[in-house]
């Protein structure tokens, strides 16, 4: 765990909320730029009933409304382009073998950033209630490098009968995936996974989850004057602490790679 991530946990845990987001991989992998491109294959989304060029809207409203809103996050996820892919992207399996756990597919490796295609794969979705799947697929030790998001775009697929509105937060659930989160078990969260498509905003957990992964660098200077300023505030926060770290820590959950 690297430094800036270090303090974040620890002015979480100075919270009197309790934190449970999880992270869909056994590190607790981030990208280590702050700024992330979502792109969109220029393969076809044939069942879904928009082009390449809505896609690629949706995500942009998506990173917008939700990730991008975060001020303790140094995350900014921008809208990308469509870029040219092979066709292996629509129709090849998700992970080599079993969706759980997931090796990924090398042939599906990406690069850098976050790309989103449509795919027909019928191991990668079983039933057409399946909306879509998310494997960070290139990892470097606790570096991120690529996640891949496919969507269902398979006859009488689930997504397409969406409201404008429910495909923006399902995007921003998978993009959730491609950042590193995994599902969170407070069901007031864009990663509780039984109500991604009716959220409007994200949840504290979400935004806990984020600040986590991607913390920003104001809170490094608040850390050291509240110490200095009050030795009293000091060692309450040192009983805290003590407090939280024996009682809490052992929430945080690392998970194999996330696939839905
Ligand atoms: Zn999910």
């Amino acid at each position: 765990m690297d430094y800036k991530k270090q303090v974040a946990l620890l002015l979480m845990l100075l919270s009197t909320q309790v934190w449970s987001f999880t992270f869909n991989n056994s590190v607790g992998a981030s990208f280590e730029n702050d700024e992330v491109r979502v792109d969109v294959s220029n393969q076809t989304c044939s069942q879904l009933g928009i082009t390449q060029s809505e896609l690629l809207s949706l995500a942009g409203e998506a990173v917008n409304i939700y990730w991008n809103s975060v001020h303790t996050s140094r995350l900014e996820l921008t809208k990308g382009s469509i870029v040219s892919t092979s066709s292996l992207f629509r129709t090849d399996p998700i992970c080599s073998g079993s969706l759980n756990p997931c090796i990924p597919n090398p042939d599906l490796i990406v690069p850098s950033g976050i790309l989103i295609a449509c795919n027909t794969n019928a191991a990668n979705f079983a039933s057409t209630a399946v909306l879509a799947l998310t494997v960070p697929n290139n990892i470097s030790g606790d570096k991120l490098n690529g996640a891949l998001i496919l969507i269902n775009d398979n006859a009488s697929n689930q997504f397409a009968g969406k409201s404008r509105e429910e495909k923006i937060s399902i995007l921003a659930h998978e993009i959730g995936h491609a950042i590193g989160l995994g599902h969170s078990p407070v069901d007031d969260s864009l990663m509780f996974h039984l109500s991604i498509d009716t959220r409007q905003a994200l949840g504290w957990d979400d935004i806990d989850g984020v600040t986590y992964l991607y913390p920003s660098e104001q809170p490094l200077g608040g850390c050291g004057s509240i110490e200095n300023q009050n030795s009293k505030s000091g060692f309450l926060i040192g009983l805290l602490l003590t407090f939280f770290l024996g009682s809490s820590i052992r929430s945080f959950k690392f998970q194999r790679p996330r696939i839905a």
